[in-house]
């Protein structure tokens, strides 16, 4: 038999609910059903919400996996001062742009008026244009439509805050995590006072070790880890969000139970769980200075800057598995002899971002087409084309395209041949 670990209600059939360890608003994967009982999950559910929207800058840029909903979206602005929505990792316009006047311009000796429509999408587009013809039933319009690739610079993190309520929600986090594995609820009394509002007593602090995390270049992860020090008297867990805010909690300061450590980590983007090397060793005297010590905003900056470029390079990869996957969705080998020669471009664009080249970012998609290709062996229908995109000091493109039947790997030289021919 379970109990609540907020008000020590049996936990039955009747009244079972899923906690989410880590916040499902955070992308957290593990749910138990043995820690709350459905009323204090409900109502301990604003931590939840106050610390996903002190952290909305980090989720709306991400496309990560929630049971339900997707994250707000959140404005960002770009160098020529334009606003962007941003949200799930990708940028949209956040109004469109209707020039007041015309500017005047002479095309082929003629003067001619030029208005410069932005619309965030095709339908919008041609409403606007409709509206201008309507606007000025005597004029004549030539109409040129073109798609914009938008591609955001550095996203502003200048202004962290972080509520008194998303402290608690990380206390949380770590409570969850300890009654999950332990379940022991008297050796973290004090925690749990905290957690409900009932200790006003610091127990969390903000804490910044890139050696301990131990992350890939490109990972993406939230790590929990326990541990239990019986010399030094301590349990605390330490609890680190998208590889960018990491925090020490202290579960007690008076631990005279086991040794004990535990690891948990979660991918957000793979939804891997299996980061199995960590190692912190904190003295009671060193956690106490965590907690007390003042913000250490520089800490707290590298942080979030490095998770930053991790999550613009992959929004950058995006757009450009955006652009290729478009460039081959009709199906025909023109548009891929189209994405070859664009190719060029693409990559100048790739290049503007030089610390792309400083990740180790292998990136792959991989798209089903069926160019009209006669292959040697007969077969003349599926064929698989392999794009795949490799950041790791420079970025290259490769386009495979093979049989479905006997594996022959087409050259875009032959490519190109079957298109000219
Ligand atoms: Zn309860
Ligand atoms: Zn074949």
């Amino acid at each position: 038999m379970y109990h609540c670990w907020r008000n020590n209600e049996p936990i039955t059939k009747k009244n079972e609910s899923k906690e989410h360890i880590i916040p499902n608003a955070l992308c957290g994967k593990r749910k138990p059903k043995t820690l709350l009982c459905d009323t204090c999950n409900n109502e301990l559910h604003f931590l939840d919400r106050r610390l996903s929207e002190d952290l909305d800058f980090i989720l709306a840029n991400l496309s990560c996996k929630r049971d339900s909903g997707s994250a707000p979206p959140i404005i960002a602005v770009s160098s020529d001062g334009t606003e962007y929505k941003m949200k799930n990792g990708k940028a949209k316009l956040k109004d469109p742009v209707f020039p007041d006047s015309p500017t005047v311009a002479y095309v082929d000796g003629k003067k001619t008026e030029i208005y410069n429509i932005v619309a965030r999408s095709l339908d919008e587009a041609h409403a606007m244009v409709e509206g201008l013809k309507k606007k000025y039933p005597d004029k004549d319009f030539v109409v040129e439509m073109k798609k914009i690739e938008v591609y955001l610079d550095s996203l502003n993190t200048n202004s962290i805050i972080l509520s008194d309520e998303s402290f608690r929600a990380i206390a949380k986090i770590a409570v969850n995590f300890y009654m999950w594995k332990v379940g022991k609820k008297g050796n973290i009394e004090g925690a749990i006072d905290y957690v409900n509002g009932l200790s006003k007593e610091e127990i969390v602090g903000i804490y910044y070790n890139e050696e301990a995390k131990n992350l890939k270049d490109c990972e993406i992860a939230h790590i929990l880890y326990i541990k239990g020090d019986k010399e030094e008297k301590i349990l605390y867990c330490y609890v680190s969000l998208f590889g960018a805010i990491d925090f020490i909690v202290l579960l007690n300061d008076d631990y005279n139970d086991e040794n004990y450590e535990e690891l948990y980590s979660l991918n957000v983007e793979t939804r891997h769980e299996d980061i199995t090397r960590f190692e912190l060793s904190l003295t009671n005297t060193q956690i106490k200075e965590i907690i007390n010590d003042e913000l250490p905003i520089e800490d707290l900056k590298r942080g979030l800057g490095k998770t930053n470029r991790i999550i613009e390079a992959k929004n950058v990869l995006n757009a450009v598995a955006d652009i290729i996957t478009e460039h081959i969705a009709n199906n025909n080998l023109d548009t891929i002899a189209k994405l070859i020669n664009e190719w060029d471009n693409i990559k100048s664009k790739i290049d503007s971002y030089p610390h792309l080249a400083t990740l180790h970012c292998p990136y792959q998609v991989e798209v089903r087409t069926q160019p009209k290709l006669k292959c040697d062996c007969g077969l003349d229908q599926t064929v698989y084309m392999l794009v795949s995109l490799n950041i790791s000091g420079t970025v290259f493109l490769q386009i495979q395209i093979y049989c479905n039947m006997c594996g022959k790997i087409f050259s875009s030289h032959e490519v190109k041949e079957h298109i000219t021919s």
